[in-house]
């Protein structure tokens, strides 16, 4: 028999399956629970074991403050921190390191935020505009607004334009965003993967719609660790990222800043004892990631989503949400990078979560935290990391089909 997904995403993996299963036996989270079908990594993602042990090494062995201290624990916690933030320069492929800043967050919404309000006012005069993508997710709206809000009440008028979106893919609207940009839009925030739709944003059409001279802020939460994201060839100006859907722990992150455009990016005020532990596992799993090859964990999980959006569009109850043209794994413009969502004809998502995860699978069924101008209905997503396999996938579509 056919598998659900056709055979020829299963051709797609084959060069990859060994490569896949050596990399997923080092999850101990899945190999101690074989039955259960992690697929939640949009909202965070499972940790390999060189990511823990490196935390228990430095917990263990070296634990001190950075920048504080002249012991050589102290010492070598500084060298750490430091070292982190070449980590993360070499693993955005960053051609001019000694120009860029890193800073570490708790993740993408402290970066953003930090963003908004450490740089943006700094940007900004009288009658400039900023792009926002009102149907991304919330953590790459609300900032904007504020600084909006912010500067309005000191008298300086900031004009938002509304980020024009394909409907029908849920990509971002090239061409009209290249009518809508003029001379005075100075800042446009974008997200590189879609968190709902899982669509590439293809991020050089934004910028050649912007002209060369407007900031760029990407949001790259669900593209770092699952794809090549290589600031050598993106032309943006600041990558905001969380550690903990990298592989790394909860509570750290990064931002990276090109410094090129507009003001330095210098987080102003005292910057408190950081999150050191945060810090060695986010180096850590950049380290495991860039050893695993962010090429091939593209193609593992593209390949995934589109196995599945392939099953569920011969599934008449269900409508997979943001793509209803081609997803052939190898559509440039149609790639979804392990992200699919859809709905049931009759079953609410609620339900249809509780369900699923009574036939082993964790997926996410809500509204997903996207901005005003985003789905209206709560929906299914199903969002897949390199440790997750075919045969998931496929008992995922036999246990749909039979809801069907
Ligand atoms: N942006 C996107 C695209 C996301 O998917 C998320 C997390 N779901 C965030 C921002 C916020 O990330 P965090 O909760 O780690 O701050």
């Amino acid at each position: 028999m056919t598998a659900p997904g056709g055979p020829r995403h299963r051709d797609d993996l084959r060069d990859l399956t060994d490569w896949q299963a050596g990399l997923r036996a080092q999850f101990p989270i899945l190999t101690a629970h074989p039955d259960l079908a992690y697929l939640d990594s949009a909202a965070t993602a499972q940790k390999p074991r060189a990511v823990l042990d490196a935390v228990r090494t430095y917990l263990t062995t070296t634990n001190a403050n950075a920048g504080r201290g002249t012991y050589p624990w102290a010492n070598r916690t500084t060298a750490l921190v430091e070292q982190a933030r070449d980590r993360v320069r070499g693993f955005l492929r960053d051609p001019a390191p000694q120009r860029s800043v890193v800073h570490f967050t708790g993740g993408t919404t402290e970066g953003l935020r930090t963003v908004a309000r450490d740089w943006l006012p700094a940007l900004l005069c009288d009658g400039d505009e900023i792009v926002v993508p009102h149907a991304d997710h919330r953590a790459n709206i609300e900032p904007w607004l504020e600084v909006q809000r912010h500067l309005a009440r000191q008298g300086t008028r900031i004009h938002v334009l509304p980020m024009p979106y394909q409907r029908s893919s849920g990509d971002y609207d090239h061409h009209a965003l290249a009518e809508l940009a003029g001379p005075r839009t100075r800042f446009v925030a974008v997200t590189h993967v879609h968190h709902v739709y899982g669509a590439d944003m293809n991020i050089h059409r934004v910028r050649r719609a912007v002209g060369p001279d407007a900031v760029i802020c990407l949001d790259a939460a669900q593209s770092i660790g699952h794809m090549p994201v290589s600031v050598a060839e993106l032309d943006v100006d600041f990558v905001v990222f969380s550690g903990h859907k990298c592989l790394a722990l909860p509570g750290s992150g990064a931002v990276w800043a090109r410094q090129e455009r507009g003001p330095g990016f210098a987080p102003g005020g005292w910057q408190g004892t950081p999150n050191t532990v945060g810090i060695v596992s986010l180096a850590a799993a950049l380290d495991w990631l860039d050893g695993a090859g962010t090429d091939r964990v593209a193609r593992w999980t593209t390949a995934l989503a589109a196995r599945l959006t392939d099953g569920l569009r011969r599934l008449d109850a269900y409508e997979v949400i943001g793509c209803r043209a081609s997803l052939a794994a190898d559509s440039p413009v149609q790639r979804r990078q392990g992200i699919v969502t859809f709905r049931h004809r009759d079953i609410p998502s609620g339900d249809l979560g509780f369900v699923l995860y009574d036939r082993g699978f964790m997926v996410r069924s809500d509204h997903h935290c996207q901005g005003g101008e985003g789905e209206l209905d709560a929906s299914v997503r199903v969002s897949a990391h390199l440790y997750n396999t075919v045969e998931e996938i496929d008992r995922l579509l036999t246990v749909l089909a039979d809801l069907g």
